[in-house]
């Protein structure tokens, strides 16, 4: 066998296929005619392609996307990809746009794949607990659709009435009963996935376990559309728990709120939600919201468990933050819990109301949690920001939220340098940059402190075995080549 492209590869850092002669760029208008003859609905509207080349990071798009493919079926997926890989031209996976890392924002003479219109739910199976959707569900239809039947979609970003599934898939979102049940790459049994160059591979199974062959579902869980497009995936679905008991807590300090979230954790009280909300948020959501929160606490632990043993677990709960609060308080009425939740859930946007957010979602082991809010709070101090914390805390997930000028089209240097030591304050505490939200843009440079030079290698290798052309959502997680062509405007 020759050893030639690798030792191209190894002459150019690029993939093999990324040099060989392509048919050469094309022109705007030639790209878009050829997707229009080969596509159910193209969209070149400039109004509805400005909104298609951002997300809710707040990242602007460096030149909005040539041309939308509103996707209807499976083949204009396909098709779309066929062209682009046929013309090395950058494809942008997009769902609903909610995401916080800039995955979806794109660049000039890109092509974005639109799945929120292919949107079906193909199949609820109630005896095997499972169900096959296509990638433009909302998490939240899924779940409804699931709980006629007696049953539930687990994973709950706060994002799930907005957010597609199939944009949670590529995020492996989180969400606030994680702690219990684990993510969103948790409850995927099985992939379809378009590759870059429009072939269609299955991955994974509908049974409860299999091992033939190697995680393939793993690998484009999370992978943020830089690997392949989701258009088909069989997940899990869970009964409805007989009985669900929520727990409030106020604390006299976020300190005391994070030391307690973590003897929660070691006490095993196993609540299925440990949420905590700082006092700058529990003003913010007030200030949005018309609540009374901050007059209540310092800072707030919203807690649940769930299941047959939901009202012996809570009490374990409640005894174990009572030792470190100022109140707690015990409900088993959902009135009480929707209202926590609904206040929780609206943190963010409650801060977006008064100015722009750099929305940060650092991960660290949860005996740091109290440790990390500390060094975080510290961190907004000294850089004269203004700073929000609210954490999943019973997974160690913080989102310190930097909040500026809404007049400003990129955060100030302060921020950014605020930003910048609390990914510091995640990787010394043993933790990670990202807990659910993902690389993106926003992140990438900080993936490689990481990952390290070694294993950063691996996952470009990965990529360019998958995507030689490089052309699907290039330079968002990784920093890969750029062989794709530039399109002449
Ligand atoms: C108010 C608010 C609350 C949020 N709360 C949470 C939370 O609790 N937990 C959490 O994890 N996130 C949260 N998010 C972030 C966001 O909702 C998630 O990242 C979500 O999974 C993104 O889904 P989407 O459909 O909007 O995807 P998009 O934003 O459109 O895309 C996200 C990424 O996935 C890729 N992608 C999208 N669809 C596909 C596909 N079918 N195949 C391949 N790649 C694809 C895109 O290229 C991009 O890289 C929140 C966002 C907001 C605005």
């Amino acid at each position: 066998m020759s050893d030639r492209p690798a030792a191209a590869q190894l002459r150019t850092g690029h993939p093999p296929d990324a040099q060989a002669p392509g048919p050469g760029p094309p022109d705007r208008a030639g790209v878009r005619a050829e997707l229009a003859a080969a596509v159910t609905d193209l969209v070149v509207d400039p109004d509805r392609l400005a909104a298609a080349g951002t997300d809710r990071s707040g990242l602007p798009a460096s030149a909005p996307p040539l041309a939308v493919v509103a996707a209807r079926t499976v083949d204009d997926v396909t098709a779309a990809l066929r062209i682009a890989h046929t013309h090395r031209i950058p494809v942008i996976p997009r769902g609903a746009g909610t995401g916080l890392a800039g995955g979806a924002v794109t660049g000039e003479g890109s092509i974005v794949v639109d799945l929120t219109t292919l949107d079906r739910i193909v199949e609820i199976d109630p005896v095997d607990e499972l169900a096959r959707v296509e990638p433009g569900v909302l998490t939240a239809e899924l779940d409804r659709a699931a709980r006629t039947h007696g049953l539930r979609y687990i994973p709950d970003p706060a994002s799930a009435a907005i957010s597609t599934i199939g944009g949670n898939i590529a995020t492996n979102a989180g969400g606030m009963r994680c702690v219990k049940y684990g993510v969103t790459g948790d409850w995927i049994l099985g992939l379809e996935v378009a590759l870059a160059d429009g072939t269609i591979i299955s991955t994974g199974r509908r049974t409860v376990k299999g091992v033939a062959g190697l995680d393939l579902t793993s690998l484009f869980v999370g992978s943020e559309g830089t690997l392949g497009i989701v258009v088909g995936a069989t997940v899990r679905l869970a009964p409805i728990p007989d009985d669900v008991v929520t727990v409030s807590a106020g604390f006299a300090s976020v300190h005391d709120a994070a030391s307690a979230c973590a003897a929660v954790i070691a006490g095993r009280g196993d609540p299925s939600l440990l949420e905590l909300v700082d006092a700058a948020t529990l003003r913010v959501i007030d200030r949005a919201q018309g609540t009374d929160l901050a007059t209540r606490a310092g800072a707030l632990v919203i807690a649940q468990a769930d299941g047959r043993s939901a009202r012996t677990d809570a009490a374990v709960i409640a005894n174990i933050l009572g030792a470190h609060a100022q109140w707690t308080r015990t409900a088993t009425d959902q009135t009480t819990a929707d209202e926590l939740l609904a206040a929780r859930r609206l943190a963010l946007p409650s801060i977006e109301a008064f100015g722009r957010a750099l929305i940060e979602d650092i991960c660290v082991p949860r005996s740091r949690l109290a440790q990390a809010f500390d060094a975080v709070a510290d961190i907004g101090r000294r850089h004269g920001v203004d700073l929000y914390t609210f954490a999943h805390a019973g997974d160690g997930n913080l989102h310190p939220i930097l909040a500026y000028d809404t007049a400003l089209t990129e955060p100030p240097a302060a921020v950014q340098r605020a930003a910048d030591e609390i990914f510091g304050v995640a990787l010394e505490l043993g933790g990670t940059i990202s807990g659910e939200h993902g690389v993106g843009i926003l992140k990438r440079d900080w993936l490689a402190r990481e990952a390290g030079p070694a294993s950063l290698s691996v996952q470009q290798a990965i990529k360019s075995a998958l995507d030689p052309r490089g052309i699907l959502n290039p330079d968002k997680v990784l920093k890969v080549h750029r062989p794709h062509a530039m399109i002449h405007t």
